[in-house]
């Protein structure tokens, strides 16, 4: 029998997460303030987030260490296992090795787990009692939600409206963790008034539902604010994913060529791959590293590297990214946690940089690679994770027609339990497959702040 698992002993979860901005190349540019267009401070952060947070926010230290507490709750499900997918390489009748690190075994079914425990944490430690979010398609709201009743922490989250309606199955793990859920646009901010005064049936986005969650977290002292995503230190905490992956390929006796993950705002790409860019950075390796994105919201592909908000109404910080533009609604793909406007500011420094590359596909391919892996490895895979799934498994096919052996590693980022509307949706060919549209984003792109 063929070895298909790699599972590390619980003590050898990584001790350390990775921070990449320690070995990059050239140094990042800063977030701006949205009122002044100065350099962001601590003190602008601090209404959101917790000091801890923002000091990882800006670190340069290499290794930060995981706290203890964080360690225990990552027991419960860590280290995840890495497994070879010798079925798919079969049907696929490719000579390349490929291997795929599973997060869906989290108690919420994503990475999503990895920083929310590690954030309700240090918003804990410094006496936070009330956490404000928004969740796209609902895997974050879920992962505060829980994360946020281990910490004896309330969580409110402003769930899209769009998923609110269609994904009531998430609404209610969400509820059955104790979250409380509001449809975003509300009448519970100024926001949401202002969207829904202009556009009483706006299906709403991520972008909107930030614009909530923010305001609500700005207004009260004992309320802070809680990304999934983008930002550096969510980055950071999923760099376990990748920490864990290096030592599992080690026991494996292989090292990637190509490392694959989805990229919605980031972060589980980042998670598995940083630790890999840093070895490229660092000690001269040559894997090639791909972010994987839907062609309906293709920031890194087409989008413009520019100052923007990672919202709608313009109260986060201004970030260098790549951006389609801070008003731009992506079509509503069942990837949902895909459907954003930027990018991770660290991510798409290093696109710009070479240090990685980007690639695009509709959703409908996206699902076809997703149903050959569950009809060969058994997962259904989350629609998010369908993305790194058709990359790998053309990387694979390019193999074969080179006749090449090369190893890739990907993250299945999540399952799609909840998703089954998606896979049905897909099995009866209802599915559309939306270009963006070209006008909308150069009208979005028209309305980025000046710098
Ligand atoms: C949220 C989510 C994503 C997208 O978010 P990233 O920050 O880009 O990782 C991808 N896959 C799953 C399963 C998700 O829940």
């Amino acid at each position: 029998m063929k070895q298909v698992k790699f599972l590390l002993d619980e003590d050898r979860i990584p001790s350390h997460w990775y921070n990449i901005l320690a070995d990059l190349p050239e140094p990042m540019e800063p977030p701006l303030n949205p009122q002044t267009g100065q350099p962001v401070g601590p003190q602008d952060l601090s209404a959101l987030f917790p000091m801890d947070l923002i000091e990882q926010e800006v670190s340069s230290e290499r290794d930060i260490e995981i706290p203890e507490e964080v360690l225990q709750y990552y027991r419960q499900w860590r280290p995840s296992t890495l497994y070879r997918a010798h079925n798919l390489e079969k049907a696929l009748d490719t000579p390349a090795h490929i291997y795929y690190k599973y997060e869906g075994s989290s108690p919420v079914g994503s990475h999503k787990l990895n920083t929310a425990i590690a954030q309700a944490y240090y918003n804990r430690e410094a006496g936070i009692k009330h956490l404000s979010t928004e969740t796209g398609a609902g895997q974050w709201g879920t992962a505060l939600s829980l994360a946020g009743v281990a910490m004896g922490i309330d969580v409110q989250v402003f769930m899209v409206r769009i998923s609110y309606d269609q994904k009531p199955y998430r609404r209610a793990m969400i509820e059955t963790y104790g979250g409380k859920v509001i449809a975003s646009p509300s009448d519970q901010t100024q926001s949401g008034r202002d969207i829904l005064a202009a556009h009483p049936d706006s299906p709403g986005s991520l972008g909107i539902a930030i614009s909530e969650a923010v305001e609500v977290a700005r207004l009260r002292d004992d309320t802070n604010y809680a990304l999934g995503s983008v930002l550096n230190h969510v980055l950071l905490h999923q760099t376990v994913i990748g920490k864990e992956a290096l030592l599992q390929m080690e026991m494996a006796g292989e090292y990637p060529d190509v490392v694959i993950g989805c990229s919605g705002g980031g972060s589980n790409f980042a998670g598995l791959s940083f630790p890999f860019v840093g070895e490229n950075l660092r000690n001269a390796r040559k894997t090639r590293i791909i972010a994987v994105e839907p062609a309906s919201c293709p920031t890194l592909t087409k989008g413009k590297y520019a100052y923007d908000y990672g919202d709608v109404a313009g109260l986060t910080p201004m970030m260098k990214m790549y951006t389609l533009g801070h008003g731009f609604v992506p079509e509503s793909i069942h990837a949902g946690g895909l459907r954003y406007h930027g990018m991770s500011p660290i991510v798409s420094h290093l696109f710009h940089l070479g240090q990685i590359e980007a690639q695009a596909f509709a959703q409908n391919t996206c699902f076809e690679a997703g149903t050959q892996f569950a009809q060969t490895e058994g997962i259904v895979p989350a629609p998010e994770s369908t993305h790194a799934i058709r990359s790998a498994i053309n990387e694979a096919l390019r193999c074969k027609e080179a006749g090449t052996g090369e190893t890739i590693l990907f993250n299945l980022s999540g399952h799609g339990h909840l998703d089954m509307q998606a896979y049905m949706d897909y099995n009866a060919g209802l599915l559309e497959d939306h270009e963006y549209d070209v006008g909308e984003v150069e009208h979005a792109l028209m309305e980025l702040p000046s710098v």
